[in-house]
This record gives structure tokens, sequence and C-alpha cells, in this order.
């Protein structure tokens, strides 16, 4: 089984001061085999994890966190922008023509625009979705989304959505599959994951995004 993290920001997000470097050192102390650098709106940072990461233990697989009108979405698997505040469905589109996964963060949780707090997921071709965010981890938004992966049988993912690189691997997912990107997206398709991890300690979250102002805006 390969434990990876696919929702990390890095300093290219708006909301986060995470070097590559630190990222990357942290996920080989969690011993973590695949990490995704998931910013808002750009590949830059996944870019260049890809490119540290290059003959290294660890994979480092492109992704996007995608502001859709109506929420958020990871283009799992996506090297290339997508522009944001296009319709989800226009999102998932633009996402499965480049080759990668649709796949819902934090769903439910609707001051951090999840994306099925507003829409029913059955009007999406959706491939996947986090129940386990590491800064949810306590409270509705993410029993809810388990509810649903079980319910409907959409592959589950965990993940830390760090946006603070000491948070990596917070929360993960165990994925039964080959370590090369194609085999690892065909994996999370065909629902050979599971979500772990027990979530960021919200006093440690309020102490490193607030007082040390890390946070310019809670997104
Ligand atoms: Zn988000
Ligand atoms: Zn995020």
């Amino acid at each position: 089984m390969l434990k990876m993290d696919s929702h990390i920001h890095s300093k290219y997000s708006p909301d986060s001061s995470s070097k590559i470097d630190d990222i990357i050192k942290v996920a080989k102390k969690e011993n973590i085999d695949v990490i995704a650098i998931s910013d808002h709106n750009t590949v830059d940072g996944t870019s260049e994890v890809i490119k540290k990461t290059r003959n290294t233990d660890i994979l480092a697989i492109p992704s996007i966190e995608i502001s859709s009108s109506e929420g958020h979405i990871l283009g799992f698997g996506c090297e290339e922008n997508i522009p944001r505040d296009l319709t989800p469905q226009d999102t998932i589109d633009r996402i499965h023509d480049l080759g990668g996964l649709a796949i819902i963060p934090h769903p439910y949780c609707f001051y951090r625009h999840g994306l099925l707090h507003k829409t029913d997921h059955k009007d999406l071709k959706i491939d996947a979705i986090e129940t386990k965010n590491a800064r949810f981890i306590v409270g509705y938004c993410n029993s809810k989304a388990k509810k649903l992966s079980i319910s409907e049988r959409i592959p589950e993912l965990g993940a830390s959505d760090a946006h603070y690189y000491k948070f990596v691997g917070d929360c993960y997912s165990l994925i039964d599959s080959q370590k090369d990107i194609d085999s690892i997206l065909k994996a999370i398709k065909k629902g050979k994951t599971e979500a772990h991890g027990k979530g960021t300690s919200n006093i440690l979250l309020s102490k490193y995004l607030f007082e040390k102002k890390i946070l310019k805006k809670f997104d």
C-alpha cells in the first residue's frame, strides 16, 4: 500500500507560505510515498515539486485546486492551469480532457467553498471525494462525506490540506497501487483507497496560522 497526501498547499497559494523543500522534508519524515501540491488556481508549486522529487523515493503527482463558480475542485493529475470561476461541470470536463481526476475536497464544508454543500453530486461526473480532510476532522463535514462515499460508492481519499508544512501527512490515503502516476489514478478511480489520519490540532492550527500570520486569509 502506498501512503499519499494528495492535497498540500505551498507558497504559490495566496494563503500559504510553505516552501517546497520544507514540504518534501516533512513528507520524508512521515514516510509518505506520494505527494501532490494542490495550490489554489496554479500549477507553479506542482511543477516545482515534480522537479525537486525527480530521482528520489517520493513520487509527486501534478495537481491544482480550482475555484469553480460553486466551490473547490482538485484537478488531480493535471499539469496545466485550468481557469477559475467556470461552472463545476465545465471545470470537471477540462480536468478530464487533461487526463486528470476530479476530486472534491472538503465537500460539505460550507465556509471553505465545499462544492457539494450547494451542488448535488449526481449532476457531476466526480471521480473521488475527500472523506478525511485534516482541517475538519471534528464536526459533520467529514462524516457526511464518508456517508456519501459509502452510500454512492464514490472513492474516498484522506488529505492534510496543509497550508503550513508541519501539517503535511496529518490525514492521508493508503492506496493499493504500483508507484507510478497512471496506476495510482486508475486505483483511485476503482476505489482501491482508504482514508486515514487524526487531523490537524485546532490549537496548533490557530497558533501557526493566526498568531504567526501565516494565513493572509482563511481559505
Ligand atoms: Zn479548498
Ligand atoms: Zn486546499
